[in-house]
């Protein structure tokens, strides 16, 4: 039996991949290795399915920094605003939420994943749940795609749609990396993105902060001359290795980049009032502190900052409980405002790609054609999805880029498939 597309991998993208070859005509097959189809994509958004995301389609490019501009061409074909109307054409209603973030009303996972499924029926494409592609041959007028059980079955074009190597239960274990490379691709250095950082500091080793949130504050990351390379308000909080949280997943990869630069740690700045000037909060404090002279500090400046991070600030500058607000030097006050306008500390590390959301580096962009998501290298072979070096921010970003890239290679691969006559 042979196919005009085999689409490997059943996430988002290989699921959109197989509905776009079908929509266009080809005998489609979904190899999928695991025992449910879109397994990441129902995990995404904190188990509710994050399917795109509503800014406009410029923002939505930066939100996506690893290559995002490599989007543009697919873009103009497929957008996040076509997959809005996909959705809601197969009765799937979404909502906005935060930051852009499109949800299923439904609040389930299930309810997008079975509509892919539905759609992937009504369109009868063939799926073979349970089924890991050991192998690719590439052939000059059909290629091969080899199973672990040792069967072969031909197709005229491939649309490899596996992921990356983040968290690898999902089923994403990086097996299309050696395929691309067979075809010749070149894949950019693996490296974690969207991932939280490990902080050798004393007040992580010790637990002082573990488990304090914060709540819109302005992270940044800095260069080895300590200029800011990207800040982001978000929350975060601490753990008992590090940081994490949304600011810090989204400054996680630029803090990767440096320390694969050769660093041995980065210094992050952490700005705990970010809608305040120094100056003005500076005054605001010596007021209080002048108007209340036989007040304790800690109580004058109580609500300031979460009182943890208060308690933390004022043993570092040796102020005690009782301290009365006559007795705080200026200059204690001038280094405590900036601890809480620049905290700054150093982050050595990262958890490992497994336990990253995304994987940043990937098949290299300068060999994929951008309107199509076909090899520059071999013909009728298709790439899709996180396996690509393209990464964005978690808030529905990189299923966007899934999605949008899996419908340009799916319908270039039906077409280009059309072509061979088998
Ligand atoms: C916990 C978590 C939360 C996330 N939240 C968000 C979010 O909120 N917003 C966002 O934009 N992104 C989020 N992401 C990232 C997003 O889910 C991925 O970028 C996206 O799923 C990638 O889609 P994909 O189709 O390229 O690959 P995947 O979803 O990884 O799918 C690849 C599929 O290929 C299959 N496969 C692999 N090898 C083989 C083989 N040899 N044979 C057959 N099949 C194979 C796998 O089993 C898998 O089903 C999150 C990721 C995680 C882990």
């Amino acid at each position: 039996m042979k196919y005009d597309v085999i689409v490997i991998g059943g996430g988002p993208s290989g699921l959109m991949a197989s509905i776009a070859a079908a929509e266009h005509g080809a005998k489609t097959m979904l190899i999928e290795k695991g025992n449910k189809l879109g397994k990441k994509l129902a995990i995404s958004g904190g188990g509710r399915c994050n399917v795109t995301n509503r800014l406009p389609q410029d923002e939505v490019i930066k939100h996506i920094p690893g290559n995002g501009r490599f989007l543009y061409s697919a873009f103009s074909v497929f957008n996040n605003y076509d997959i809005i109307d996909f959705f809601e054409g197969m009765g799937v209603a979404l909502k906005e939420e935060d930051h852009g973030r499109m949800f299923p009303v439904s609040n389930s996972a299930k309810s997008v994943v079975d509509a892919l499924i539905n759609k992937l029926e009504e369109l009868k494409v063939k799926i073979r749940l349970n089924t890991t592609v050991k192998a690719v041959h590439y052939g000059k007028d059909q290629h091969t795609i080899i199973l672990e059980n040792g069967d072969k079955i031909d197709t005229s074009a491939i649309v490899i749609a596996v992921g990356g190597k983040a968290v690898p239960h999902t089923g994403s274990t990086g097996d299309g990396y050696a395929w691309a490379k067979k075809a010749g691709h070149t894949i950019t250095e693996l490296y974690p993105t969207e991932v939280a950082l490990i902080s050798n500091e004393d007040f992580i080793k010790h637990k002082t902060l573990q488990g304090l949130s914060l709540r819109d504050v302005s992270l940044s990351v800095l260069n080895n001359k300590n200029k800011f390379i990207i800040s982001h308000k978000m929350d975060m909080i601490f753990t008992h290795f590090g940081v994490s949280g949304p600011a810090v997943l989204r400054c996680s990869q630029f803090v990767v980049k440096e320390l694969m630069k050769g660093r041995k740690s980065v210094d992050m700045h952490l700005d705990l009032l970010p809608e305040k000037t120094e100056e003005a909060l500076y005054n605001e404090l010596q007021s209080s502190l002048e108007e209340n002279p036989k007040k304790a500090v800690k109580n004058l400046l109580k609500g300031t900052v979460p009182e943890r991070f208060l308690t933390f600030i004022l043993e570092k500058h040796n102020v005690t409980e009782e301290l009365k607000a006559a007795n705080l030097g200026k200059e204690t006050l001038r280094n405590i405002v900036q601890d809480f306008k620049g905290f700054t500390f150093k982050v050595n590390g990262s958890l490992p790609l497994e336990k990253a959301f995304v994987t940043g580096g990937g098949v290299s962009i300068k060999e994929i054609v951008p309107n199509t998501m076909q090899s520059k290298l071999m013909d009728r072979l298709y790439f899709c999805g996180e396996i690509l070096d393209i990464h964005g921010y978690t808030g529905g970003y990189n299923i966007t880029s899934a999605l949008v890239t899996g419908r340009i290679a799916g319908m270039n691969a039906a077409y280009e498939a059309s072509f061979t006559g088998i």
